[in-house]
């Protein structure tokens, strides 16, 4: 069982040099290439991610075949498809690829982009799990974010592969991204090991500030991570920010745009109701006292109580009342 582990990372370890090989020296890698270049993405940068393109022609299965591996093993790569006539294709085409890395900076997986939009197809696809991939104790791009996660205090989630990699060519080091699903217990726990904060950097649009929402959520009960959000302004992902601003404001961003959770809700909860209405008014002051009575902090408490208060001139007793049977509920 272990030569066949071995083997298999070997298998991913060709496969993501092949198509490392075709993106940046063929003529069938150009498109795709143009296309990175066009996303901003420097040739240094595509280096260190080791970014590929996987074309349509079938290129993968003659180049493992003429070294030897067995076809269950190809089978078991998940690098391809086993059609009826038992034949196989490969999984990825017409894609750009991320290898996805482990702590160790093996290639294990890859997620696959769309080169061009299709709308029958999906815009990302990931390998399949096998031995070598559990995409629920995988954070991309954590090898190399490790100690800069560590100098700096904070770890950074992205939703997007292509987030991580915009901000890593601008400066910021330190972002991670889970494969597409929301936060782990095993990725948790790799973060806890690293870190004591995590900032999340979600798309600035409504799905992505919904997800931040439900990740907060999901996440506070779970860690003692210290949690803060970096709200990208303008509807954009991070990438699209740091290309249609500049790299410098994206660091900016980060160094001094860090709101702590409570500051995320009093202005999420709010894109949630109308507060011109009084009926909107009230049903978001009794969301923001939920949130407030979920601080363990009896100080943070009140500091919070008080912007709330004044937000709507309200009397500072009354909302303390209002908070105090929330807390009794929850005791
Ligand atoms: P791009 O900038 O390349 O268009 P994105 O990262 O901005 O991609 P989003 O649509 O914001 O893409 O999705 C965020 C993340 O969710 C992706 O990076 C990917 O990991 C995951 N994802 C998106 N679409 C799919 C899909 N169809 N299947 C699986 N995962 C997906
Ligand atoms: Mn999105
Ligand atoms: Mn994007
Ligand atoms: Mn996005």
């Amino acid at each position: 069982a272990d030569t066949q582990t071995g083997q298999l990372r070997q298998i991913y370890a060709l496969s993501a040099d092949l198509f490392h090989h075709i993106l940046i020296n063929t003529a069938i890698g150009e498109p795709a290439l143009n296309y990175l270049h066009q996303r901003g993405l420097s040739d240094e940068t595509i280096e260190t991610f080791y970014l590929g393109f996987a074309p349509t022609q079938q290129v993968l299965l003659p180049f493992l075949k003429d070294r030897n591996f067995s076809r269950e093993l190809l089978v078991r790569s998940g690098l391809f498809s086993e059609g009826n006539d038992g034949s196989l294709y490969q999984r990825f085409k017409e894609r750009v690829l991320f290898p996805i890395r482990d702590p160790q900076k093996r290639v294990i997986a890859f997620s696959g982009r769309l080169l061009t939009k299709n709308d029958q197809l999906p815009k990302y696809l990931n390998s399949p799990e096998t031995v070598l991939f559990n995409k629920r104790k995988v954070l991309f791009n954590f090898d190399l974010a490790k100690g800069e996660i560590r100098q700096q205090g904070f770890a950074i989630l992205f939703e997007g592969f292509m987030d991580v990699i915009s901000a890593y060519q601008a400066g910021v080091h330190q972002g991670v991204a889970s494969m597409g699903t929301s936060l782990t217990n095993e990725q948790i726990y790799l973060l806890e090991r690293t870190t004591e904060r995590l900032c999340l950097c979600y798309d600035g649009d409504s799905p992505g500030q919904k997800a931040t929402a439900r990740a907060l959520q999901l996440l506070q009960p779970l860690t003692k991570l210290e949690l803060g959000v970096i709200p990208i302004p303008g509807q954009r992902d991070p990438d699209e920010y740091i290309n249609q601003e500049s790299p410098a404001a994206f660091v900016k961003l980060v160094e001094n745009g860090q709101q702590n959770q409570m500051s995320f809700w009093f202005s999420f909860l709010a894109t949630e109701r109308n507060l011109t209405n009084e009926n909107d008014q009230l049903a978001y002051i009794s969301d923001v006292l939920e949130k407030i009575a979920g601080v363990a902090s009896p100080v943070a408490r009140d500091l919070y109580l008080g912007q709330l208060a004044k937000r709507f001139s309200l009397d500072k007793k009354s909302l303390a009342g209002q908070l105090h049977s929330l807390l009794q509920q929850q005791a």
